[in-house]
């Protein structure tokens, strides 16, 4: 790195990360000093020598030369902990682009006193035997909380009680009730603030891993002792033994006495799952979840930085923790969507973690059902070594999948929501008391519009992405705008393809389903899990535990119910309108809605009865419906990546989002052009593509206006290069910094 000038950050153990000063770097330094390296440099009005570290080593100097204090000095000892943070915030900041401090408190976790907090176990007072049988007791009795806590209690002698009220949903008067009839105790105790789910017994027993799961770590943990570093990919249906891949891993990593981050995306990070942990590594596994206060966070990160633990299992943030010694970083269902950040600056988890692994000498290990395409191409391309666990360790054969066309339903009179062939496996399920999950995948809404007779979708004609509805201010369908480019057209009466005048916007909700279920099933039980039901902190766990223990016959819900529980008695699964996801407007339409339907279709026969599933499409012949149907990621992906390809979109090439907000309009209109016209001066010389600028697709937030334009080029660094510029305009024009907001390769549309 060279360049004359370091901008150096002061102080950062101190609650409020500062802004850098700049200094001048001696020519006896000119060249050695490095991003994140610790420096001595005088400072205020004594020039009191004190501590800083390097975030930018520049030769943009943005004050009076002459007036620029000098660096004194490296601090021996080289790049610390928080060196590596800041070197990771730096990282972040060029490539997804945020201001330094953004970056910076995305890093490094806010340190809080809080005082301590009392934490109170449930501990049982009899033998594993004993509540076993009171268990059951309580199960032929109908009181299925009691029976829940006994179970759980028969085997494990003591569980911490903000689990028991929170995932197990059990209410305190029903702990105070089982304490009354001496069955079990509360115990309090002043606690260190953890996340650990109590004292569990660590048995450390671990099941003998399959001559395919020995392969796969054996491979790694070999790599890894001749000190190649890379990254891995593990494909492999739910069910297939990657969880005890992970665990092996790590239990080699720790044994090199190097440290491990499981990354798990929060909606599947189950109690089953942490128990799975603390049984097998015990107090040295620490836990981090969005329910944790500042308090709670900060204390994890200063027990990883204490090096007080092994293993930190979370999700995004856990990358954080500040481990000296990290050895190996694991990504499970490293294609969900929710380990991008949604708020500036807006990195993807996994490529962080490819730096971190990278900046830290350490392996890292992504796993996944229905790979990101991303990964996939990666390991087509030989940058990623991919392995692969077929077969289901956990027993529960595959579904039968039937794909039912919502075109000749209509055909034949058919105007409900249900196909006759879901109505009536539907009314076969209730019969035979068995369970029914209902699935429609609100969030892909974009109103796009479609014909019911034909199933032909309008797109726009430069893009290949459905066109969506745009309603005026008297809620009429005024016209159909692209989200990309802005192209619009006025409304359509009739369809292109077939002259049908049923070609309309798609309309359907979670709340509609469930009172149409209690219409045509007056008898059911309806359980409706959604954002609506689920505000509430606990309501998620209690709906999913309700629906676990039998009280209702069909759970509808939004994605949310596809993830984490596994329901023995579900039998059938009905995806209501899978064209919902496929034509959200966006290029990762087609993927998200074939992870969707793989993984929904898995929910169906987990236990020992044949699970049935069907998908209602307009469009049966879309290939993310075909290969979901026939569980053939391979087949998805080579036509995927095609499209992908074809069009120019991620990965084959990038994609830059650069979104504009502004209190008033005609302001963000001109900030828009303007970014846009230099982002397509800069474009020329390297055959960039600008897209836009248009309305965001929701133009109005909180009286915000918001504008959009997009760049795409095969060259990732082109279009960090052309941000930079951007980011350089804005910092001149002295706009404010979060007004213009950056997104690489975007999971959704602006
Ligand atoms: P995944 O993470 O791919 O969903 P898991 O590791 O959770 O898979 O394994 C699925 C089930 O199979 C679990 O119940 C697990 O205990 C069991 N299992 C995994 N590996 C083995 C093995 N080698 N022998 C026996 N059972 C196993
Ligand atoms: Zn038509
Ligand atoms: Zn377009």
């Amino acid at each position: 790195m060279t360049g004359r000038f370091a901008n150096i950050i002061v102080d950062i153990s101190h609650e409020k990360v500062d802004r850098p000063f700049q200094y001048r770097i001696p020519d006896a330094l000119v060249g050695k000093l490095e991003v994140g390296m610790a420096v001595m440099i005088p400072f205020g009005l004594g020039n009191k020598r004190i501590r800083g570290y390097v975030m930018e080593i520049t030769d943009r100097n943005d004050y009076d030369e002459d007036k620029l204090k000098m660096v004194d000095s490296i601090v021996e000892g080289g790049v610390s902990a928080q060196g590596d943070s800041l070197r990771l915030a730096w990282w972040i900041r060029e490539n997804y682009g945020s201001t330094m401090i953004a970056a910076l408190k995305t890093v490094l976790p806010v340190k809080k006193k809080v005082k301590p907090v009392v934490r109170k176990t449930i501990v049982r007072k009899t033998d594993s035997a004993t509540a076993k049988m009171k268990a059951q007791e309580f199960e032929s009795k109908h009181q299925v909380a009691k029976a829940r806590l006994m179970q759980e209690l028969s085997v494990q002698p003591a569980l911490p009680q903000s689990l028991v009220t929170g995932k197990l949903n059990v209410t305190t008067q029903t702990i105070q009730a089982l304490e009354k009839a001496g069955l079990v105790e509360i115990h309090t105790e002043d606690a260190y603030r953890s996340a650990l789910p109590g004292n569990l017994t660590v048995s450390g027993v671990k099941k003998p891993l399959s001559e395919n799961q020995r392969r796969i770590v054996d491979s790694i943990a070999a790599d890894f002792a001749e000190g190649i570093r890379q990254t891995y990919l593990i494909h492999g249906v739910t069910g297939s033994g990657k969880t005890e891949v992970y665990m092996g891993l790590i239990e080699q990593i720790i044994a090199q006495g190097r440290q491990a981050i499981m990354l798990i995306p929060e909606i599947a990070l189950t109690y089953q799952t942490l128990v799975r942990f603390y049984q097998r590594f015990g107090e040295r596994v620490s836990v981090m979840n969005s329910r944790l206060s500042l308090g709670e966070r900060s204390d994890q990160y200063e027990r990883a930085a204490r090096g007080d633990i092994d293993i930190m299992i979370g999700p995004r943030s856990a990358l954080f923790a500040p481990f000296e010694r990290l050895g190996l970083v694991i990504m499970d269902e490293e294609h969900e969507g929710s380990y991008k950040s949604e708020s500036m600056p807006k990195y993807h988890a996994r490529e962080v973690a490819g730096a971190l692994c990278h900046m830290k000498d350490a392996s890292l290990v992504l796993g996944s059902a229905t790979p990101s395409i991303e990964s996939y191409y990666r390991a087509k391309k030989g940058e990623i070594k991919m392995f692969t666990l077929h077969e289901r360790l956990a027993g529960g054969q595959l579904p039968k999948v039937y794909v039912e066309d919502l075109r000749s339903e209509l055909k034949n009179g058919n105007r409900s929501v249900f196909s006759r062939r879901l109505y009536s496996l539907i009314e076969d399920r209730l019969k035979k008391h068995e369970q029914t999950m209902l699935f429609i995948n609100r969030r892909g809404y974009a109103g796009f519009v479609s014909c019911r007779a034909c199933g032909h979708v309008m797109k726009c004609p430069h893009c290949d992405v459905s066109l969506s509805e745009h309603t005026d201010r008297y809620q009429r369908v005024s016209r159909l705008i692209c989200h990309y480019c802005g192209y619009e057209m006025p409304r359509v009466t009739a369809c292109p393809k077939c002259g049908s005048k049923y070609i309309l916007g798609f309309r359907a909700g979670t709340q509609q389903i469930e009172e149409l279920l209690h219409r045509e099933f007056p008898a059911a039980r309806v359980l409706r899990m959604d954002a609506d039901t689920t505000k509430s902190k606990d309501s998620y766990g209690q709906i999913l535990s309700q629906f676990a223990d039998g009280e209702a016959d069909i759970l509808v819900g939004t994605q949310m119910i596809v993830k984490g529980h596994d329901f023995a008695k579900v039998t059938l699964v009905g995806i209501l309108a899978a064209d919902m996801s496929l034509h959200a407007g966006d290029y990762r339409a087609g993927e998200r809605t074939f992870q969707l339907l793989t993984q929904a279709a898995g929910r169906a026969g987990r236990g020992v009865l044949p699970g049935e599933v069907v998908i209602q499409t307009y469009q049966p012949q879309h290939y993310a419906v075909v290969y979901a149907a026939s569980q053939d990621y391979e087949g998805f992906y080579r036509e995927e990546i095609s499209y992908r390809d074809l069009m120019g979109y991620p990965p084959v090439a990038h994609m830059m989002a650069v979104l504009v907000l502004a209190d008033d309009e005609q302001t963000g209109a001109a900030r828009t052009k303007e970014l846009a016209g230099q982002a397509k001066e800069l474009s020329c010389g390297s055959r960039a593509v600008i897209i836009g600028p248009t309305e965001a697709l929701i133009g109005k937030i909180n009286d915000i206006f918001r504008f959009v334009f997009y760049v795409k080029h095969r060259e990732y660094k082109v279009l960090t290069g052309i941000k930079d510029t951007l980011e350089h305009t804005i910092y001149l024009k002295q706009w404010p910094a979060d007004s213009v907001q950056f997104d690489f390769d975007p999971m959704n549309h602006y």
